[in-house]
Parts: C-alpha cells; sequence; structure tokens
C-alpha cells in the first residue's frame, strides 16, 4: 500500500511527501488523531518512503526495502507499543543503544512509537531526552489520540500532523464493492465506525462483531431482573479483553444516543436501527440519569483496564445503570 491509497488522510500525506520533495524531514513527528483512521497505516508508508530505494514521494512497494518494511522485517525499523502495562524506560533504551549502531541497509532508522499517551514516567523522560539531542539519521513517529497526556516538552519537540475522521462519503468509499450500498448493513457500518476507516473495514470482515453488538443492545433494551444482571456478568467474564471493550462501548454509545435524542440532535443517532426503542427508553431516564450512566461505563472500562474481577466489576455496573433510571421495574 501507498500514500496514494490511504482513504481520507490527503492533508496528513501531503504535508509529508511535501517534506519529502524539499528535503525537510522533521527528526520527530506526532501523529495525532481518533483510532482507525489511519496513523499507524501512514507512519508505516512514510517509513517505507523514507528508504524506498526508487527515491520518489510515495513507496514503490516493488524494491526490497518496501518490501520487508511491508513485512515488518526490515532491520532499521522499530516499533514500540504499551503491551501489558506503558510503555517502559527499558524500550526506550533499547531504541538508544540501537541508534548509535550505523543504518543497516536504508537511509533513516524509523522508530513508530504507538500509545505515546502511554509511558511511565521514568519513560517519558528518557524518550525527552532523546528528542532534545535527536540522534542523527534517526525519524521517531509517536502515534497518540489526543495531546492530552503527553509532556508539553515533548510536544514542543514533535512536528504534529493531525489526522481526523473520515468523512460519510469516503467510508462509503471504502464499503463499495463489498456490501450494497443501500443495505442496511452498509447503513449500519458506515454509522458505528463514526468516520474510522479502521472500524469499518473490521466491522466488514468481523460479522461477530455486529452479532455481539445484537445481543448487547438486547440486553439493554430489556429490563433486567437482577438475577438475570448477575447472569449476564458471568457470561461475559469470558470475553477476550477487546469484546470486553467493544461490549462497553456499545453500551456507551447507547447511552450517548440517548443523551442526544433527549437535547433533539437526532443526526447524530450510531444505533439509528433501534430508533424506536431509543425513543422509548430515553422516557425512562432524566439527562442528568444518562450523564451518570455514560459515567459509570467509563469508569467501568477504567476498571477492568486495572484488571479488577470483571464479574464483580460488570455486576456493579448493571446494578448502577438500573439505579440511573427514573423509575425501576
Ligand atoms: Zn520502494
Amino acid at each position: 500500500m501507498s500514500f496514494e491509497e490511504i482513504k481520507g488522510q490527503r492533508r496528513a500525506t501531503r504535508i509529508l511527501q511535501n517534506e519529502v520533495a524539499t528535503g525537510s524531514i522533521s527528526g520527530a513527528y506526532l501523529f495525532i488523531g481518533p483510532d482507525g483512521v489511519g496513523k499507524n497505516l501512514t507512519a508505516l508508508n512514510f517509513a517505507k518512503i523514507l528508504n524506498c530505494k526508487e527515491g520518489r514521494i510515495d513507496s514503490c512497494d516493488r524494491c526490497s526495502s518496501c518490501q520487508k518494511i511491508d513485512r515488518l522485517c526490515h532491520p532499521d525499523l522499530r516499533i514500540i507499543e504499551a503491551k501489558e502495562g506503558p510503555i517502559k524506560i527499558e524500550q526506550i533504551r533499547t531504541l538508544k543503544r540501537e541508534s548509535a549502531y550505523s543504518l543497516y541497509e536504508g537511509k533513516k532508522k524509523v522508530w513508530i512509537i504507538r500509545d505515546a499517551d502511554k509511558f511511565t514516567q521514568e519513560a517519558a523522560n528518557s524518550l525527552l531526552k532523546v528528542l532534545e539531542e535527536p540522534p542523527p539519521r534517526v525519524v521517531i513517529i509517536l502515534i497518540s489520540q489526543t495531546k492530552e497526556k503527553l509532556l508539553p516538552t515533548v510536544l514542543s519537540r514533535c512536528e504534529t500532523i493531525p489526522f481526523s475522521p473520515l468523512s460519510s462519503s469516503e467510508i462509503r468509499e471504502i464499503l463499495k464493492g463489498h456490501v450494497p450500498l443501500d443495505s442496511p448493513k452498509a447503513r449500519l457500518i458506515e454509522k458505528l465506525a463514526r468516520g474510522r476507516a479502521g472500524e469499518a473495514i473490521f466491522l466488514l470482515e468481523n460479522e461477530d462483531v455486529l452479532n455481539l453488538r445484537e445481543k448487547v443492545l438486547a440486553s439493554l433494551e430489556g429490563n433486567l431482573s437482577l438475577e438475570q444482571i448477575l447472569q449476564l456478568a458471568q457470561n461475559w467474564k469470558d470475553l477476550s479483553s477487546d469484546q470486553l471493550e467493544r461490549t462497553l462501548d456499545v453500551i456507551l454509545s447507547w447511552f450517548r444516543d440517548l443523551l442526544i435524542l433527549k437535547q433533539g440532535g437526532d443526526k447524530w443517532i450510531i444505533n439509528h436501527d433501534r430508533m424506536d426503542r431509543l425513543k422509548e427508553q430515553s422516557e425512562r431516564y432524566s439527562s442528568s440519569g444518562l450523564s451518570k450512566a455514560i459515567e459509570t461505563v467509563e469508569t467501568t472500562k477504567r476498571h477492568l483496564g486495572y484488571r479488577l474481577s470483571t464479574v464483580l466489576t460488570l455486576e456493579d455496573m448493571w446494578l448502577r445503570l438500573r439505579e440511573c433510571q427514573l423509575t425501576t421495574t
């Protein structure tokens, strides 16, 4: 894949191509924007362009360098991410050590640091030192959804490249050829993707996620008894962390929709295929009850991230959500 094929991020790719063309490449970049809009793909393709043997402003995708980066086995490419906790100082130290070695075969060493908002304090300080005296021939690409958790001193040393959600027509362009555009499934995926190309493709390829959503919404639409809540928490304890996060995101989208509906913003509704049920349910909550419900689900997401007991955390969430209603039955 080349820059030309990345959907909806012409502004970001043009800035980078312009720098390649004029030889004004920065030592450090910050790719900022929501998940699933093409930041990682752009970073990898930028690494290809920086090392492509044809030396143009887009990757050739044919030379040995482009192909090695596509297979993530180029010796001058490093990808760092937060795994099982934040990015640790050892990961940055290894990079620093390697930066002293000469290039193996490329023109630039490229460090792609995903989850740049998840550093230990020590690791963030160590990275800052690297940014203060950037090693020659190294291009560092930090990737993050938001700027808030990054040190201002790190921010000031990076060139920020903004990535935005794709428009509806850009998402439809991706769906075209996979699913009839006038089908309910296409409309649903377009809404659920919320401008994220990666999410649209994921939903196209993973029918089971749409089925999981159906089950979650059915639970939300019914008025669960205490027994059903306990059973549901048990049933969900075996979901993978990704499935659990998606499940909670469906619940969040539901309450967010109810709140939007109360404020009369129908066109922003995500679960538009459930409009009748949403309208019915919105009568059961006050705006403050819905804000409280949203806060409850967000707290649950955080708690599960700390690996507290899944069953207890989910039970607690459902019980609290029940309390958010104006009338419980
Ligand atoms: Zn190439």
